[in-house]
Formats: structure tokens, sequence, C-alpha cells
């Protein structure tokens, strides 16, 4: 199944796609986090609502698509270095922050002001930082608690998968002590969606992430080039420390990233860039100029 957060009619609502129409559940969910919460009675009401002909179903044109999550309980948690591609790519271009091959994985967070829908436009301001660049990212949304999960049980505890665009700003990644939080959190910058993907729907190992800008591929890679798959993921994060319904995790990005060409590639306003997956969709933003930098007296980035 495909569950999406949606605009429709006005109202914030949660559905569930098939093919051209969305299936609407009840009002009151906020979003598709909010759907998970509900556990089976969750999966109960699906079942009723899908044998009854009485649901409501409106044609998904008729939608605006929302972020799948939205309201989080706390960061969104992330993966650095996943692919082995991406991990080398980037030697020598870490400006002093060099490290050797992880032999776990390198987890961090970003900032949930961070998520924006899957057409929405990414805020730009040049100010903020000179060096923006794009990750094409598999994420997943936790649907069960646990503590020290397994990694042979791991997959029991996903709900669902899709696409995320980690956005990054690569002086402020390196500018805050080598921490990745404050150049990977820049407000309404990490577009994420469309729908929520169930497992049964995908061979989730022969996705193909992909990343255009402006039409061009820049990163094209398949989910089982992971350096730690999903179970490792989950085992390690979950590794005394319980993960709960809704908690989203990003799964890394392949190599391309713009920081790691020669010449460097940065994005700007006006750029076109689209991160696509099989079975998945696609998110489609444009980067559009916003002020985030108000009356700050930091001194604004420079390209130098
Ligand atoms: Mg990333």
């Amino acid at each position: 199944m495909r569950f999406a957060s949606l605009n429709f009619a006005g109202k914030e609502r949660v559905g569930i796609v098939e093919n051209d129409e969305v299936l609407l559940l009840p009002e009151g969910l906020a979003d598709v986090a909010d759907f998970i919460a509900l556990g089976g009675d969750g999966r109960d009401l699906v079942a009723k609502l899908r044998r009854g002909d009485t649901a409501p179903r409106v044609a998904l044109a008729q939608a605006v698509l929302l972020a799948p999550v939205r309201r989080f309980r706390r960061d969104i948690m992330c993966t650095g270095w996943n692919y082995w591609d991406h991990f080398e790519e980037g030697r020598g271009k870490r400006e002093g922050q060099e490290v050797d091959r992880p032999k776990a994985p390198t987890f961090f967070s970003k900032g949930p002001g961070t998520v924006i829908g899957p057409t929405d436009d990414i805020a730009f301001d040049a100010r903020i930082s000179a060096k923006w660049d794009y990750e094409a990212e598999l994420a997943l949304v936790i649907g069960r608690a646990g503590r020290s999960i397994p990694a042979s049980q791991a997959l029991d505890h996903v709900f669902g998968y899709f696409l995320a665009n980690d956005v990054s700003q690569r002086d402020l990644q390196r500018r805050h002590g080598g921490q990745w939080l404050k150049g990977k959190s820049i407000d309404d910058t990490m577009p994420m969606g469309p729908t929520v993907v169930t497992e049964d729907e995908l061979e989730v190992p022969e996705i193909r992430l992909e990343c255009l800008l402006n039409g061009q591929v820049m990163q094209s890679a398949l989910v089982k080039q992971m350096a730690f798959s999903i179970p490792e993921l989950i085992a390690e994060l979950s590794f005394g420390m319980t993960l709960m319904p809704g908690d989203v995790i990003i799964t890394g990005t392949p190599a391309g990233v713009g920081n790691a060409r020669e010449p460097q590639i940065f994005m700007k306003a006006g750029d076109h860039v689209l991160v696509r997956g099989t079975g998945l969709g696609e998110l489609s933003n444009r980067l559009v100029s916003r002020d985030l930098y108000g009356a700050s007296d930091v001194p604004a980035m420079s390209a130098s």
C-alpha cells in the first residue's frame, strides 16, 4: 500500500493512493505517523474501508501531496557515508576532517524544520551557505517500537519506505566542530515523500536511487550497494536506544554529490532538483530565494 499525507479541499488528510485515486481515511489524522500510531486499529480501519463501497475516494489530481511525516517527536535520524563510493569520492575534500573507513554506521540528526513536501520549493539563501548540495536517499519510517532490535527482526519494525533529498550546506557542515547537525538542519530544505510504500510493493535492495540536477543525472546507484544494510542500520541505531513508531531514518547517499566533483557543483536559486527511486515515485523541487538570513550578525558565508 501507498500511504500519503495530503491536502484535500483545504484540509490535511491521510489517504491510501491507489492508481490515480486516493482512499481518504477519516479526518483527524494529521500525517502518516498518526496513522501508524493507531497500530492494529489502523489496519482494521483500512480493511473495513476497502471492503465497503462508501469509502470516500477522490482523484489524486485534486489533492496536493505533503511530506508523509510532518509532526515529529524528535529529529530525523540520518546515516552518513553509507555507500563506499560516496565515502571514497570525499577523500581529501573534507577540509581537515578526514577519517578512516568506518567499521560501524555513522549517524547524525537533522531538525524537523527542514522537512517540506515532494513538490515544494527548497528555501535558498546564498548568505546562509555558499555550498548547497543535493543527496538522494532512501528513507524509512518505523512502524513498531523496539530497543536493541536484532538485524534478523529489523524489517518487522519498518512501516514503509519513501524518498528524501538530504540537501546539505557543506560549509556549515565543516564549520561547527566537525558535527553535521548545523549543515543539515536549515529550514525548509529537505523534500520527503511522495508516499510511504509498504515493503510488499517493493524489492528494496533493487531500488535504483537517482538524483537529477537541471535534468542531468548526478547520482545513480542501487540500494544494495549500501555499506551497511537496512537491517544493520536498525540493529546499530536501536542498540540500547528505543526507536518509536513514526521515527524517520534516512539511509545515506551514493556517489555523485556536487562537493566531491571536479570542478565542484553547488546548487543555486532557480535550479531544479529531482530525486527518484524504483517503485517510489519522485521528489521534484526548485530552489527559490528566501530570506533565511534576516537580521543575523553572523557574517554571510562566502565561496572562498
Ligand atoms: Mg545524507
